[in-house]
């Protein structure tokens, strides 16, 4: 399977994987996270893991199960941490920590390195078992540089017993007492979102969800979710509609850890209306190719978060040479290199004079999509980053040691 990456990805990044997979055949490598579908470390994970059982890893995946209640209290904690106000009970902490310990006994924790994903499972450190020599890494992929206060104190207590913390983007990293890395996310150029399709694949989903091809598209693919502003995106495309005739898709699926979708969905139905050219497409998890279709046949592709963790959206059209705006936060800006590689935008008004900038002047839009697909294969492919955990799981190894072997 890693041959196939040859030609694709950087050769660099292939034999250091191999060479670092040397060391570590065998080992065992658990990931747990808190969804097996939706979002961005779902989708990351179910390409990561069978790659890394390819190379001789002994690699797992889990998922934390938990009822309404326990997703309602995750959702808020993840919006407090992402700077919004809501209110939290002695409770509700106290519930967050029994599913944890409920979940315990499901999942086999015992592994030669564990990496937690998100605040959803991070209590899991305390059933760590101390006699195995293991490292227990939390991976956190959202924007935390400013929680509301008392939500991040609580969940500190949990993230200083970690050996390692990981942040997607400098800014969101925290003074810890432990090991911090820096290690961005990624896309696979392989899998159904975005391997190249034939014109045939393309117009079967444009078919498939009704949308006529006969005017310019714009995109957005996210998850209805408050963050991602798809009403903010609506007003956007108002804005240029009045000068450049064109269509809007706003395309999204539901996450099971995300209890909130269902309402802002309708909202946005409702801020649409009756525009025919407005297309909101409410599509299954594992819709894949259709989203890397829809993808390739925009001619501009928005990720205007307000908040955002790292958006690998902005990749993914990034990949497929496509144009791309996104809101200045998170890691979009990571991405889109500002007048190279895309636009980063501050205001509904921004995003819709880019998304005319784009339309107008074709020739810049084809330079920037061939830009960004040339930034990505060299930031942000699957292979990079399994040779980030690689490298961070065998260095752990050395603890102490000046000289490193591979
Ligand atoms: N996604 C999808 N279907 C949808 C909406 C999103 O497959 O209807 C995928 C999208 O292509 C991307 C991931 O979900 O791979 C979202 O990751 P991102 O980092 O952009 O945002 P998150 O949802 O993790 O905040």
């Amino acid at each position: 399977m890693i041959r196939q990456y040859s030609g694709i990805a950087p050769k660099g990044d292939l034999l250091l994987i191999q060479r670092l997979c040397n060391r570590l055949k065998g080992k065992s490598f658990l990931h747990v996270n808190s969804t097996r579908e939706g979002g961005g470390v779902a989708e990351i994970l179910h390409r990561m893991i069978p790659l890394l059982t390819d190379l001789g890893i002994d690699a797992r995946w889990e998922v934390i199960e938990g009822d309404a209640g326990f997703y309602d209290f995750t959702k808020k904690m993840h919006n407090a941490l992402q700077g919004k106000s809501e209110k939290f009970s002695k409770a509700m902490w106290e519930y967050y920590y029994e599913t944890n310990k409920r979940n315990r006994k499901n999942i086999n924790l015992n592994a030669d390195a564990v990496l937690i994903h998100d605040p959803q499972p991070a209590p899991l450190i305390d059933f760590r078992r101390r006699s195995r020599k293991s490292i227990w890494m939390w991976r956190c992929h959202i924007d935390i540089s400013n929680p509301m206060p008392g939500v991040w104190a609580n969940l500190k207590k949990y993230v200083v017993k970690y050996d390692t913390a990981i942040f997607s983007v400098a800014k969101f990293a925290k003074a810890l007492p432990i090991n911090e890395f820096i290690i961005t996310p990624s896309i696979d150029p392989l899998s159904d979102k975005n391997r190249d399709l034939t014109d045939k694949e393309i117009n079967d989903v444009a078919v498939k969800f009704d949308i006529p091809r006969d005017k310019p598209i714009i995109l957005q693919v996210s998850r209805f979710d408050k963050f991602k502003d798809p009403i903010g995106v609506i007003n956007a495309y108002k804005i240029v509609k009045k000068y450049n005739d064109c269509r809007l898709i706003l395309a999204g699926s539901p996450a099971t850890d995300d209890p909130e979708g269902e309402a802002i969905l309708n909202e946005v139905k409702d801020y649409a209306g009756n525009d025919p050219d407005i297309h909101t497409l409410l599509l299954p998890p594992d819709n894949h190719k259709e989203i890397n279709a829809l993808q390739r046949m925009a001619d501009v592709i928005l990720q205007k978060s307000i908040k955002e963790g790292f958006g690998l959206t902005v990749s993914e059209a990034m990949w497929k040479e496509k144009p791309v705006i996104g809101g200045a936060v998170g890691g979009i800006p990571l991405q889109i290199v500002h007048g190279v590689t895309g636009f980063v935008v501050y205001s509904v008004e921004g995003a819709a004079f880019r998304i005319r900038q784009f339309l107008n002047n074709p020739e810049m839009a084809v330079r920037m999509g061939r830009n960004g697909k040339e930034y990505v294969k060299n930031n942000f492919l699957l292979t990079r980053q399994i040779r980030d955990y690689l490298s961070l799981w065998y260095c752990s190894m050395y603890k102490g040691k000046n000289v490193i072997e591979l």
